[in-house]
């Protein structure tokens, strides 16, 4: 145990005024309910982010549709709108109901972000619209475009040409990389990823075959976001795209909002007092599930429960909040090492902007064993027919947790609950796994079999 002071205290004065923090040094998996959570209204006081804002960036989406779709044929049916599917996933509801003998009320679905286009994540929303937005900005000053062009211009080499002249820099565990490089080098940007050792192989070498700059670190997140930053520094027609504190990727991912109220629409499910919404999902630095959340709170107010799962190994997110130190401090700094197999998830300090922006939102956040990552895929898999990467199954973790934990009780009746829970509609929000080959899927699901 770590015996230096953590910002000016010791670890015993932590212990003491954070008990759950035991267990988490422990690795053990916990649940824990947002005391700070307050009823929508009074959250959204003194907020630097809008419902305009989102509002403005789905148009700024829809503007580049016409592109999208030219660029990637993929995306041809859905008008280039990036979208997923939203399923209901009743046979995996009986078999987790069975496997840990719980009862989940209400009904269970997947919002499959694993299968978006382009780049087989949720990084699909915000990395690719940061990217649009950052293209869009540099067009127009210098007189290239305007708001009423068919975007679909975009796609020449005269704008490639024009891109060309500017790079883009970013650092992630693999997805993020993922969206941005592929995006940027798609419109026609230089683009340098500087990966984490989480990164997996298949996710370079994927990006190296498009033109992508792939730089390789022995060392976690934080490293790889700090060199790209420095990257950016040094070059001023350079762009860093900042995972940890960026709104213009928080309000690409919030835009899902809208678009998920749609699909509840579209199957005649309604969100109110007596039909609560509970929210699921996976949680790295924060700005993936944040902007959802924060996109969902927007439109359901208080009739919508988001909980954030983090891998009991990186637990940054609920320190953050929890100590309401944010990204003051670090899991590593409590001794806990920030490694585990759900490398979407392996991010061992919050953003402190996501933090700060929903600590009165959030619900709670609670933490998954990759074990039972793996047991879950395989459940999926077996039960839907669904594959999904390790990080994404943090989501249906969720839903068991608030009903098998006590301290998940303690939240529906806190909340007054107990009588629209029957009512309730369940989402685990799966982030990523349609583009992982094969073989390292196959893998996966071994992996599962051997927990059972
Ligand atoms: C990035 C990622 C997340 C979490 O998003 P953050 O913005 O890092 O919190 C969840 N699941 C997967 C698969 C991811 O790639």
């Amino acid at each position: 145990m770590n015996k230096e002071l953590i910002l000016g205290k010791n670890i015993q004065n932590w212990l003491w005024e954070y008990p759950l923090l035991r267990k988490m040094i422990k690795t053990e998996e916990v649940f824990w309910i947002n005391p700070k959570l307050t009823n929508f209204n009074e959250a959204s006081k003194n907020l630097s982010l809008t419902e305009e804002d989102v509002l403005d960036a789905r148009n700024r989406l829809e503007r580049f549709a016409p592109y999208i779709s030219k660029v990637f044929p993929e995306t041809m049916k859905t008008k280039g709108i990036i979208e997923s599917p939203l399923v209901e996933i009743s046979n995996m509801k009986k078999l987790i109901e069975n496997q840990y003998d719980f009862y989940l009320p209400g009904n269970l679905f997947l919002k499959c972000d694993s299968h978006l286009p382009i780049s087989g994540s949720i990084k699909a929303r915000g990395g690719i619209y940061e990217v649009l937005t950052h293209a869009e900005k540099l067009a127009a000053e210098n007189n290239k475009l305007s708001l009423e062009d068919d975007y679909s211009v975009l796609d020449s080499n005269e704008f490639r040409e024009f891109f060309s002249q500017y790079s883009i820099a970013v650092g992630s565990t693999g997805n993020l990389g993922l969206s941005i490089g592929i995006m940027s080098a798609k419109i026609g940007f230089n683009v340098t990823v500087h990966m984490s050792a989480d990164a997996k192989q298949w996710k370079k070498d994927l990006l190296k075959s498009k033109g992508v700059n792939v730089i390789e670190y022995d060392s976690d997140y934080s490293k790889a976001v700090e060199e790209g930053r420095k990257q950016a520094l040094s070059d001023e027609k350079c762009y860093f795209i900042d995972d940890e504190n960026s709104k213009t990727l928080f309000l690409g991912y919030a835009v899902a909002a809208s678009r998920l109220k749609q699909q509840l629409d579209e199957i005649n499910i309604i969100i109110d007092k007596d039909h609560p919404l509970f929210v699921y999902l996976p949680c790295g630095v924060g700005g993936g599930p944040g902007g959802v959340a924060f996109g969902l709170k927007l439109i359901f107010k208080d009739n919508v429960h988001c909980f954030f799962g983090e891998p009991t190994h990186s637990p940054c997110m609920l320190l953050g909040l929890m100590t309401q130190e944010h990204d003051r401090v670090c899991v590593q700094d409590f001794g806990i090492d920030n490694i585990t197999d759900a490398d979407g998830l392996a991010v061992g300090r919050a953003s402190g902007f996501v933090g700060k922006t929903l600590e009165h939102m959030i619900s709670g956040d609670y933490t998954v064993q990759d074990e039972t990552l793996y047991t879950l895929l395989k459940s999926l898999a077996d039960s839907e027919n669904i594959y999904l990467e390790p990080s994404a199954l943090a989501s249906i973790a969720g839903a068991i947790n608030l009903f098998k934990i006590d301290s998940g009780y303690k939240y529906l009746s806190k909340n007054s609950l107990e009588k629209s829970i029957k009512n309730a509609t369940h989402i685990s929000w799966a982030t990523g796994g349609s583009m992982v080959p094969k073989n390292e899927m196959y893998q996966y699901y071994r992996k599962g079999s051997l927990q059972d």
